[in-house]
């Protein structure tokens, strides 16, 4: 089968197409025939070594398709169902063998691709806005990058919760697409000043919650966006890390909270993977929740996606197909 494979972490270069043997099930997994692989942020990190991955590996941690074969003490999962998995390596490949206990089922009316385009962020845009924040209605929430592939989603399920939802977006293109999406208001954060902004549109008040996956360029103005005892969950760093911050920035700010969320803590317990990966399916199954695929790449064109990706070309999700 193909297989990309990173050898060091690097540049989209280090990403090679090659030819791996067939992966096994073991005990406890499901072999996975992949129909479609989700790119997310995440892979860039973990590609440049932002974040650190013992080396040789297939990245990807996201991926849709369906059951060739199960290992010994599988009774979840037959040869020939639909399924999907987030958080798990190898993704960019033909073939993953996985543990059966970290794959969800696709329902039907659900296709491989959306499947693939829908379950890490949208599980994501769901814990940050049911569990991490859980939005209230009459709530006004801040979302940065809201036409990126999670803030697309971020947005659609914070208004679903009754929020007014402010998005930023650097480009016109992106501001139209964000509001399609939901978003009450835009901010151009690259031509204009987010808290005052923010300020403005609340009259004074502030929002409730900041949903930050940009990090660096963004931090200090999502802080300042927050009211009172408001929550800044800063769930990636798409622009850079944050540097370390001094706790009495988070008084100064009106006693604010500030978390650093991850979505494997939000589905850990297979229960609640379970429950977050139905609901996000439902909802894209009845057509009430909308996925955007901003970009399809080839297997062998995993570079040329991580390069749009990470040099804010994109809008929506990239899949390999
Ligand atoms: P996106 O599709 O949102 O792409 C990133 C977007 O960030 C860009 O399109 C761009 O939008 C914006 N951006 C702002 N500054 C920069 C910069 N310097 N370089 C690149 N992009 C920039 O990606 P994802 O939806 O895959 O991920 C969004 C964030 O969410 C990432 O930080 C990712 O790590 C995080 N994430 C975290 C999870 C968690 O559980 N903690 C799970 C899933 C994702 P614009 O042009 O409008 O500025």
């Amino acid at each position: 089968m193909r297989a990309i494979v990173i050898e060091e972490q690097g540049g989209p270069e280090v990403m090679r197409l090659t030819q791996a043997p067939d992966p096994q099930p073991g005990p406890g997994e499901v072999l996975i025939d992949i129909a479609a692989r989700g790119v997310n942020f995440i892979d860039v990190y973990q590609r440049s070594g932002a974040y650190s991955v013992s080396t040789p590996f297939t990245p990807g941690v996201e991926a849709a398709g369906s059951v060739a074969a199960v290992g010994s003490g599988v009774a979840e999962f037959s040869p020939g169902d639909r399924v999907a998995w987030a958080m798990l390596p190898g993704g960019y490949a033909d073939r993953a063998a996985v543990p059966a206990d970290r794959v969800v089922p696709v329902p039907d009316g659900v296709t491989a691709e959306q499947a693939a385009a829908t379950l890490l962020q949208g599980m994501t845009a769901h814990y940050l806005t049911h569990a991490t924040y859980p939005i209230q209605p009459g709530d006004t929430v801040l979302v940065h990058a809201a036409a990126g592939g999670t803030g697309l989603l971020l947005v659609q399920l914070a208004k679903a919760r009754g929020a007014t939802v402010i998005g930023t977006a650097s480009t016109e293109a992106k501001q139209r697409l964000a509001r399609e999406a939901g978003a009450d208001e835009i901010i151009d954060y690259t031509a204009t000043d987010v808290a005052p902004a923010v300020r403005d549109l609340t009259e004074g008040a502030g929002v409730a919650a900041v949903y930050d996956g940009v990090g660096a360029d963004t931090f200090d103005a999502s802080l300042a966006s927050l009211r009172p005892r408001g929550v800044l969950a800063l769930f990636g760093q798409a622009s850079g890390a944050v540097p370390p911050v001094d706790p009495q920035r988070l008084n100064t700010a009106g006693s604010v909270y500030l978390t650093r969320p991850s979505l494997a803590h939000y589905v850990a317990a297979r229960a609640e993977l379970l429950e977050r990966a139905s609901d996000v399916f439902g909802l894209v199954a009845a057509k009430r929740l909308d996925v955007r695929v901003g970009g399809r790449y080839a297997l062998a064109d995993a570079g040329r996606a991580h390069e749009d990706l990470a040099a804010r070309r994109t809008t929506g999700k990239l899949l390999l197909v």
